[in-house]
């Protein structure tokens, strides 16, 4: 089995389906490439199971004995590799060292084939679901899901689909990102913060550079800037934090006895959390100026200039109350305008009988590693569903490494067989669990 896995994974990897914001800069013709592979490969899935596509994203529905399904998703698009220092060929696919090489190996083609595996492999078992099982592949989940997630969640919605929970791409089992953990920790992401973008504009007079006012809009601008970065919203514990946190501290050695206690002790903690990025991540909204433009002329004042502010907004805060916050501290004097809006997403219950079945299956796979309730900084997919149920789980079935971690969007991003092989086993157990019950 493993053999097939690693080959699957990799003739997937060497289809560069890379995913534009603009439709028109795809290349429509690897991602018709990638879906013939699929078709190829799995053949009694293309023979038995309902297929629809929603331009290069597919939904499967596997017609069970009740109405009820449970939805999984996954996305075969890839980031580009441009300007990233590989020492491997992103799109060859190398099966070498006990790993398949290649950019979406983790993100996310290794969970879009592993679902495609354990669906083939039950359904050449002889399988029959009890309940409807729905399978969700985006083609643009790096450039937003428009095409593909919302108007696979619209077309589920409108045709009155019932759906128990949501499985997506998210936390994985961690062995050393958390810092003075004891076990791997296995991280489901219940919620995702909202990624939305505000555009800073400074108009000035322009003219010539050599009689200058004291100061120009880009030197305004910059005032502006440093003001955004000293002025963090402060820091709040919101509710899957503190599970995460009180779930982790029985295994985290003496930091762990003041984790537990992290609702009492927050004042305190959250001082130490808001200096490392990615704890500050969990515990407020954040800001990053990740956009600059203005001037044209090394002997012109400029006219106009603009930033751009990506906020990830904590769940608690809003897009209105994070644009009145800017206001407040950046004054009048800017336009501020909302380019991306996105809320933070709602929260998957954790507290649940449907939390403790994937509990169960990731124990079953994973052997002895705590579960752990997280929050996604980042986004996926997963969202654009909240409307067809209000159990979202985001996990996906590997053991990552820190620097696996930091090989996603990045270079030399590869996935181990024994990984193959675990989400393999996850992925079949699980969907069998979920589906008969
Ligand atoms: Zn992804």
């Amino acid at each position: 089995m493993i053999q097939r896995l690693a080959e699957s994974m990799s003739e997937a990897v060497k289809i560069p389906t890379i995913s534009h914001a603009d439709p028109t800069k795809e290349d429509r013709e690897v991602f018709s490439e990638f879906l013939t592979f699929l078709e190829n490969r799995y053949p009694t899935m293309y023979a038995k199971l309902e297929i629809k596509r929603f331009g290069d994203s597919v939904l499967y529905t596997w017609r069970g004995k009740e109405e009820e399904g449970e939805l999984f998703l996954a996305h075969y698009d890839v980031v580009p590799h441009e300007g990233q220092e590989w020492t491997t060929d992103p799109f060859g696919g190398a099966i070498e060292g006990g790993f398949v090489h290649g950019r979406g190996t983790l993100d996310d083609k290794g969970n879009c084939i592993l679902l495609h595996e354990a669906i083939e492999s039950l359904l050449n078992e002889g399988f029959v679901p009890q309940k409807t099982v729905y399978l969700a592949i985006g083609a643009d989940e790096e450039v937003g899901g428009r095409r593909g997630a919302v108007e696979m969640a619209k077309h589920l919605k409108e045709n009155g689909a019932i759906i128990h929970t949501i499985l997506d791409e998210g936390g994985a089992v961690t062995v050393d990102a958390m810092e003075g953990g004891e076990k791997p920790f296995a991280l489901v992401g219940l919620a995702e913060k909202g990624s939305t973008n505000f555009l800073l504009s400074l108009r000035g007079q322009g003219g010539h550079s050599s009689m200058p006012p004291p100061s120009t809009v880009i030197g305004k601008m910059a005032t502006l800037i440093q003001k955004i970065e000293a002025n963090p919203p402060m820091p709040r514990l919101t509710p899957t934090v503190r599970a995460m946190f009180e779930t982790m501290a029985p295994f985290m050695g003496t930091r762990g006895k003041l984790l537990a206690r992290i609702k009492q002790l927050f004042p305190v903690i959250s001082k130490a959390l808001v200096k490392s990025p990615t704890t500050n991540s969990f515990v407020r909204t954040t800001f990053s100026v990740t956009m600059i433009d203005g001037g044209n002329a090394p002997n012109v004042l400029p006219a106009k200039v603009q930033a751009v502010v990506n906020a990830r907004i904590l769940q608690g805060d809003s897009v209105e109350g994070i644009m009145t916050y800017l206001r407040k501290h950046l004054g009048d004097e800017v336009e501020i305008e909302v380019t991306l809006h996105e809320e933070p997403s709602k929260t998957t219950p954790h507290q649940t009988k449907e939390f403790a079945v994937l509990k169960e299956a990731i124990e079953h796979t994973f052997g002895d590693v705590v579960v752990v309730p997280y929050l996604m900084s980042g986004g996926s997919d997963a969202r654009h569903y909240q409307v067809l149920s209000e159990h979202i789980y985001r996990f996906s079935p590997v053991v990552m490494t820190k620097e696996d971690i930091a090989s996603i969007h990045s270079a030399d991003e590869k996935i181990s067989l024994e990984n193959l092989e675990k989400g393999f086993v996850f992925f079949k157990d699980y969907l069998k669990q979920r589906s008969m019950r």
